[in-house]
């Protein structure tokens, strides 16, 4: 018996080979990577561990000098892992040379030939990857027209603006229609307000490639929030977190995350009663309720009497007259209007060493050294573990 009529299951139309769902698009398996030797060496990514599922955005975000174009770079082939492995689609290619890699990769300085015209800047990779001269026109017409920018093509770079010079940079990472798309800061050369339409672009682009897979590294949460399926946050070499963004925001595993993602405040409390995710916690010589997550696998649980740190975001705080009983009292140490609102900077009564940051809306004139009274939220906000 023939099985013609088996279904040809995993060959999306207009794919050489199959695309296994199951198989991630990109593994960091245990990766480090260390600068130099002996005692000179950094180390600038330790034991670096990530699955990115086909079609999946991921955001690297952390600090400057984290890891986060290290980990990038590794998975471009651009530095060699020092330890681990890197594997696309299953395979492992941390031996591979970067063109062979077939990976899409924009940076934040565009890095155009500044000699050739757009169209041959796009090609570049193409004729790299041996795509046969008759397909050329077409896969450059395609790529430039996926960013917008079609009619440009016979332009050369000092002809654009920064913006159109990504796009551009952008349409190179795509013509040789790569499975993994990785961006190195991509908007960070760019003004606030072109950053703002180009993370559009970026989000309408992310739709039109439900098959990409892409690394996108920035230290600028309001890009990871925008783009990412899921965040990785990292801090000082490491994997700190990884999530989604609802989970990292709603409830940060760590503190560095709470603190990164949001400025969040960490108020340090002492924990009471816990029935199922709802806590009583002291804080300040008063009892507030507060949502106790279940804790990550090898975290200690929340113990009644022990420390830990309530998170509390400064716009879910609210100002009260000091007619009110129950409000905590604060002093104001400085007020900042930033368009639409008024950040005050606050030391709270019974909470030494701490300043607290609560957003007002709209521009309210506060007395630096004024007293006025504060009211948390209901829960006042969610426990975080204090770092040990
Ligand atoms: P990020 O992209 O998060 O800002 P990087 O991955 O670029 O961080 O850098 C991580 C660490 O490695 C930093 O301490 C940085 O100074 C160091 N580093 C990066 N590139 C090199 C290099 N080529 N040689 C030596 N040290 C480097
Ligand atoms: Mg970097």
């Amino acid at each position: 018996m023939t099985d013609i009529g088996a279904p040809r299951t995993g060959v999306a139309p207009g794919r050489e080979t199959a695309v296994d769902d199951a198989v991630p698009a990109i593994t960091f398996d245990r990766v480090g990577v260390s600068y130099g030797r002996g005692q000179k060496a950094t180390r600038a990514l330790i034991d670096f561990n990530l699955r990115v599922a086909v079609g999946e955005t991921v955001a690297l975000l952390g600090p400057s000098g984290s890891g986060k174009s290290t980990a990038l770079n590794a998975l471009a082939g651009f530095v060699r892992p020092t330890t681990g492995a890197v594997r696309l689609a299953g395979r492992d290619v941390t031996d591979l040379p970067p063109a062979k890699r077939g990976i899409g990769v924009v940076l934040q300085s565009y890095a155009l030939f500044p000699h050739m015209r757009v169209a041959d800047n796009v090609a570049f990779g193409l004729k790299s990857a041996r795509v046969p001269r008759r397909e050329l026109a077409t896969r450059v017409g395609e790529a430039l027209d996926m960013v917008g920018m079609s009619a440009y093509g016979k332009r050369l770079p000092r002809e654009l603006s920064g913006g159109q010079q990504q796009r551009i940079a952008i349409a190179r990472a795509l013509a040789i229609r790569p499975r993994v798309l990785l961006l190195d800061e991509p908007l960070a050369a760019l003004d606030a307000q072109l950053r703002q339409s180009m993370l559009t672009e970026l989000q309408r682009l992310k739709e039109a490639l439900p098959d990409t897979a892409m690394l996108y590294v920035t230290h600028d949460q309001s890009e990871a929030l925008a783009l990412a399926d899921r965040i990785v946050v990292m801090n000082d070499a490491r994997l700190m977190d990884v999530d989604t963004a609802e989970n990292l925001w709603k409830r940060p595993p760590t503190s560095f995350t709470a603190a990164f993602l949001g400025g969040a405040n960490l108020i340090p409390c002492t924990v009471g009663r816990v029935i199922g995710t709802a806590a009583l916690v002291g804080v300040a010589h008063k009892t507030v309720s507060a949502e106790a997550p279940q804790p990550a696998v090898g975290r200690t649980d929340w113990a009644p009497g022990s420390k830990a740190l309530l998170c509390i975001r400064p716009h879910a705080i609210r100002v009260v007259g000091l007619g009110d009983r129950d409000a905590l009292r604060a002093n104001v140490t400085a007020a900042v209007w930033r368009g639409a609102h008024t950040r005050l900077v606050l030391s709270v009564h019974g909470l030494p060493d701490q300043l607290i940051d609560v957003d007002v809306p709209g521009a309210v004139a506060f007395a630096t050294g004024s007293e006025i009274g504060l009211r948390f939220p209901e829960p006042a906000g969610v426990l975080v573990q204090a770092p040990s």
